[in-house]
């Protein structure tokens, strides 16, 4: 839900950039018209005021382009490797490994997880990419979730380090529900 949330926000930003440069462009083009029938001779004004909306134009797109392609590598390199119904990933912010053991197979939905090696927000795709790569040996103590509407259960551990104590699944990987799975 935080994830969600704060995803939100960040599109509400773009939108309201993009509204306010709509409207300013919708200004400069009326004082334009108004240049042109009245015979009012503003023209240096006007071109200022068009390299004002150049300007904004392109921080805002590139401020945006930034921000998505972070964002999208950011859910790539979450995930890591899988076999079976037991799944290991690597947390790109702390690069450190933990794994995910499934109750059921079939993961539909994308999994909303705190990193259990850091707490860094992250999510995994249902159909994260495999590559190979080593395990540590030990291993820490698990904790299981389950989703109260598909009976999902998740054991979740850390490899080679403990678990780091605050971890939240905010979204269950069977049923895709948004909804917080409950600790046991
Ligand atoms: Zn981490
Ligand atoms: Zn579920």
């Amino acid at each position: 839900m935080v994830w969600g949330a704060e995803g939100d926000n960040i599109k509400n930003i773009w939108f309201f950039s993009f509204i306010f440069l709509l409207i300013f462009s919708f200004l400069v083009f009326l004082l334009s018209i108004f240049d042109i029938l009245m015979n009012v001779n503003v023209p240096s004004l006007i071109f200022i005021l068009y390299m004002i909306l150049f300007g904004a134009a392109f921080i805002i797109f590139l401020l945006s382009s930034n921000r998505f392609t972070f964002k999208e590598n950011y859910i790539k390199t979450f995930t890591k490797t899988l076999y079976g119904g037991l799944y290991h990933f690597q947390c790109p912010s702390c690069k450190g490994i933990f794994a995910i053991k499934e109750s059921m197979y079939n993961t539909k939905g994308e999994t909303i997880i705190t990193c259990p090696d850091c707490g860094h927000l992250g999510k995994i795709s249902s159909s994260p990419p495999k590559t190979i790569g080593l395990i540590p040996e030990k291993k820490s103590k698990n904790v299981l979730f389950k989703c109260l509407y598909c009976g999902e259960s998740l054991k979740i551990w850390a490899e080679g380090t403990d678990i780091y104590p605050k971890l939240k699944v905010f979204s269950c990987p069977y049923c895709g529900r948004e909804k917080r799975l409950k600790e046991y």
